[in-house]
């Protein structure tokens, strides 16, 4: 008996094996989840198909989130194959490079609009097309980092997403819960992945975060699944519209130097 046994889970965002969105699957897979998974183009499906294979995932179809004829494609085929989601998953985000790092003044309109259409605004347009495949007890999440709520190096235009991405949290929160879905995001600490690479300065970001958080480790894949279960299945019954932070406490920290490097400054 696993905790989402009979469960249809939709996933955006899987990659590569260094996903967040792949700590997420085998996690809820190996709770009995049947995953349904989908992919941004075509580098993306050979990438993602074997990976589909290894669980056994029989529904692996493109889908460009910008483009609200793909969303439609893939929810219609979710209705025709399976008839119900329980869970849904978003774990998608991008920025033009140029939008990370320099100057915040300088990010471009258009890149503006695109970090946000991808990273934010498809939150709503798949709760929209998920919401009457979904009943009462159903969980969408998604993935969002602290730079929406403290100011971090380079994160620019992605943060700005991620604040956005976490208020839609909280609207869709209160749109659905009449009917009994919850919508939650995870705050994951930083993790080596696609996207992260993209961030300038990633890899000192990481370093860093081990030596202060509190936990003093760094977050893994696991860790956010683990996150994941829990607002996915019933055991967070009640609990919605909340950012869960999965980020060895580096969030609670006022001042993030180490003792070690206060006493360098005395
Ligand atoms: P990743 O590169 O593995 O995943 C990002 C995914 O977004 C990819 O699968 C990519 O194909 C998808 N994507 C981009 N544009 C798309 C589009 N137009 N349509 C459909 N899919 C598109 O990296 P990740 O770090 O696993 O990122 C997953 C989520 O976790 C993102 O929201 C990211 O911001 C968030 N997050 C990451 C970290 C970190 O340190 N890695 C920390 C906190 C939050």
């Amino acid at each position: 008996m696993g905790l989402m046994d009979g469960k249809i889970v939709l996933i955006f965002g899987l990659a590569n094996k260094n996903s967040i969105a792949w700590g997420i699957t085998q996690r809820l897979h190996a709770e009995g989840a049947t995953i349904l998974l989908s992919y941004a183009g075509e580098i993306m499906e050979k990438r993602v198909m074997p990976l589909a294979k290894e669980i056994g995932c029989e529904f692996v179809e493109p889908c460009d989130v910008t483009q609200d004829t793909d969303l439609d494609a893939i929810f219609e085929k979710v209705k025709e194959r399976y008839g119900k989601l329980d869970v849904l998953v978003h774990s998608v985000a991008f920025a033009q490079r140029e939008d990370l790092g320099g100057r915040f003044v300088d990010i471009s309109r258009d890149g503006f609009k695109l970090a946000l259409d991808i990273s934010a605004y498809s939150l709503i347009a798949m709760s929209k097309r998920a919401e009457p495949l979904m009943s009462a007890g159903s969980s969408i999440m998604s993935l969002t980092y602290y730079a929406a709520e403290k100011v971090m190096p380079k994160y620019h235009v992605m943060a700005v997403a991620k604040a956005a991405l976490e208020t839609i949290t909280r609207y869709l929160a209160n749109d659905l819960g009449p009917k009994g879905i919850r919508v939650n995001a995870i705050s994951a600490g930083p993790i080596k992945t696609l996207a992260a690479a993209g961030v300038p300065g990633f890899r000192m970001m990481l370093k860093y975060a081990e030596k202060a958080a509190p936990l003093r480790h760094l977050v893994s894949q696991d860790d956010v699944g683990n996150a994941a279960l829990y607002l996915a299945s019933d055991l967070s019954t009640n609990v919605t519209g909340e950012v869960l932070h999965v980020d060895a406490g580096y969030h609670i920290l006022g001042l993030t130097m180490t003792e070690e490097e206060l006493a360098g400054i005395e």
